[in-house]
């Protein structure tokens, strides 16, 4: 129904009133394209991620067949517009203001325009049962995204994730020459309702709004009788002022709101469609049929007959030209889009991707020579017509200095790039060329910016996982230490306190056992001094006092020079050393000759085993005895080495 009185319009700041020349093309109903010889699929034709190739070179496709996958979650799948053959997968030219290549699938089709056997989803034409998220899952599965310009992938926006009150089609449709939209209300209102119906579902909302510009009388009349029955839906003409179909100006029309700088409609509770995109979400969830084609209008005062077309995606635009009669003489420009937003195309063997609304031929006359840019004067112009309320001229040399943060701190992103302030500009400064160089900047920043992040998290990530790895074998290290120590202390604590029968029995048989005798820990004591002893006596210094050296309490009795020697003979040192442990051994058993009277008392204890210290000590020092048989050979030894060595030396 046409929404009536009081449903009351607001007027947002800014716009301008353009010569619209959309009757050029909408003197005759939209016309089927035949197929074409050869088609063009380009992987990336939304915003998001590239979509992923899931045939080969040589492959036999079918209508409807999903020929590339969606990678992400802002991303969209391809579809086979027709049946026939993958001849290649490589990088052609595509439809894109930087005039790259792109990498493409590219089908020859077979003419039989084959289906599927099978859909690759099942149709649900009582959408009514089905459920919210049945209904965006198909809406993905067929690679829906908004045509009227944009290419977000609509499923998406039918998962908003909080209430939504209001949905508004932007039927305005307000850049000059581009009719689809309008054609499309006019002839297939119905399927437009019954995308609308279906998009209220899964939005659960309880109203829409259709907002279409009053010079659209056929398209308004069509979409308020096929919505007369349905009182959720209300048509809603709107003023004809450029730029009406900008998203935020219609809501700001329809519903006095202002989407919220940097903001969604969503934070209103609004959510925005287009026609187009509506009517392929409804012939997707009741028909299984994915997004291969759409409406394309081809016009200007270059082309032969000005008309809009369905045109299956991926068919090459020299194709549709051909269709609308060629052109009339060689066109000053051919632009993608209107001639306000729209961009020059570099060649027309480019193909037609979901965002192609328009193909725009201009006749020479009409592509006048840009003139050269003139210093700002300040007229403020550029501001008046703004519907971004922006200040277009400080965003100009904000850009032009590079200083992108200022840009961005006057909301440079709310800039719709609608080309107001360029086409009132008396300077004729290209603004907004100016403003699309600086959103690029800032977003190869960003993207810079992200992969340093990304790198830098990584690395700390690896010296994280590093530490934890060191920590790990650290404490391994530490188990394992404290189970050897555990492991070798059982054995050695034993010895400490060895049982009375093991316990060597220092008591004379016929005296009561001695108390020194009984204490372990003492007699051990000076079992490791007197043995300390012996290791120390072995290289004992030449001025040592003699010494009771065997003993046997006699006084060592060799002077200093034979020590010496005995010091230089590493036997003698051996057999002194022997001598000492024999003394140590000795003072750790008390002598029964010295009784009780030492081994009680600990002092005497302590004087003997400094004497066997001593003498240990000095037995290291004292040369070979006369008396010890064991010296004597060793000496005799020695003697008859120095008769060899002196035999040896003699001069022959
Ligand atoms: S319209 Fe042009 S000359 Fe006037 S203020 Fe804006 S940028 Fe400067
Ligand atoms: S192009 Fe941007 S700055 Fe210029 S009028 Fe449009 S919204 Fe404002």
């Amino acid at each position: 129904m046409i929404a009536q009185a009081p449903f009351r319009l607001h007027r947002f700041h800014g716009g301008l009133h353009l010569d619209d020349r959309k009757a050029l093309s909408t003197g005759t109903p939209i016309a089927e394209v035949p197929l074409p010889p050869l088609m063009v699929l380009p992987l990336t034709q939304h915003i998001g991620g590239a979509a992923k190739p899931c045939v080969q070179v040589g492959d036999r496709v079918r209508r409807g067949q999903t020929v590339a996958h969606a990678q992400g979650v802002v991303s969209s799948p391809v579809h086979a517009p027709t049946s026939g053959r993958i001849t290649a997968i490589e990088a052609r030219p595509v439809p894109h203001p930087s005039g790259l290549s792109a990498d493409c699938l590219v089908l020859e089709p077979d003419g039989r325009d084959q289906p599927l056997d099978t859909p690759e989803w099942a149709p649900l034409p009582d959408f009514a049962a089905a459920t919210p998220a049945q209904i965006r899952d198909i809406a993905r599965a067929a690679g829906i995204v908004g045509l009227g310009g944009a290419a977000f992938p609509s499923a998406i926006k039918l998962n908003p994730g909080r209430v939504v009150d209001t949905l508004i089609i932007n039927g305005a449709e307000c850049e000059p020459y581009i009719s689809c939209d309008q054609m499309l209300m006019t002839e297939q209102a119905d399927e437009v309702v019954l995308g609308i119906q279906v998009v209220l579902h899964a939005l659960a909302a309880p109203r829409c709004l259709v907002g279409i510009e009053d010079n659209k009388p056929e398209a308004i009349r069509a979409m308020s009788r096929a919505a007369e029955h349905d009182a959720r839906i209300s048509v809603v003409v709107v003023p004809t002022r450029y730029p009406q179909g900008g998203e935020k100006q219609l809501i700001q029309t329809l519903t006095g709101l202002e989407v919220p700088s940097e903001g969604l409609p969503l934070d209103l509770g609004i959510v925005c469609h287009n026609p187009g995109t509506v009517r392929a979400v409804g012939r997707a969830v009741c028909f299984a049929e994915p997004l291969i084609e759409r409406i394309i209008t081809v016009t200007g005062e270059a082309i032969a007959q000005p008309c809009n077309l369905r045109v299956r995606l991926g068919t090459l635009m020299s194709h549709l030209v051909a269709q609308a009669g060629g052109f009339t003489d060689t066109p000053g420009r051919v632009l993608m889009g209107g001639p306000m937003m729209g961009f020059a195309l570099p060649a027309l063997e480019v193909p037609v991707i979901k965002a192609t609304n328009c193909v725009l031929a201009l006749a020479p006359e009409q592509v006048r020579p840009t003139p050269e840019a003139q210093p700002c004067i300040r007229c403020g112009e550029c501001v008046t017509v703004c519907p971004a309320r922006l200040l277009p001229q400080q965003l100009y040399w904000h850009a032009r200095a590079r200083e992108f943060e200022a840009a961005e701190d006057l909301n440079l992103f709310d800039c719709i790039e609608c080309g107001c302030c360029a086409m009132v500009c008396p300077s004729h400064i290209p603004l907004v060329q100016y403003y699309r160089f600086a959103k690029t900047e800032i977003h190869a920043a960003e993207a810079e910016k992200r992969l340093a992040d990304a790198a830098r998290q990584r690395h700390e990530a690896r010296l994280a996982r590093i530490e934890r790895e060191e920590r790990a074998k650290e404490e391994a290290r530490a188990r394992k230490k404290a189970a050897l120590a555990a492991k070798t202390s059982a054995p050695s604590a034993s010895p400490a306190t060895p049982p009375p029968a093991a316990t060597p029995a220092p008591a004379p048989t016929s005296a009561p056992a001695p108390a020194a005798a009984d204490d372990p820990v003492a007699v051990a004591m000076a079992r490791a001094q007197a043995r300390r002893a012996a290791n120390n006596a072995v290289p004992a210094p030449a001025s040592v006092e003699p010494a009771d050296g065997d003993g046997d309490g006699k006084p060592a009795s060799a002077p200093p020079a034979q020590a010496n020697s005995a010091e230089d003979d590493p036997v003698a040192k051996a057999i002194a050393a022997a001598k000492a442990r024999k003394a140590a051994r000795a003072a750790d058993v008390p002598s029964p000759s010295e009784p009780s009277a030492e081994a009680d008392d600990p002092v005497a204890r302590a004087m003997a085993a400094a004497k066997a210290r001593k003498a240990a000590k000095v037995a290291s020092a004292t040369p070979a005895d006369d008396d010890d048989p064991v010296a004597k050979a060793i000496a005799a030894a020695k003697a008859r080495k120095a008769a060899r060595d002196a035999a040896g030396n003699a001069p022959q």
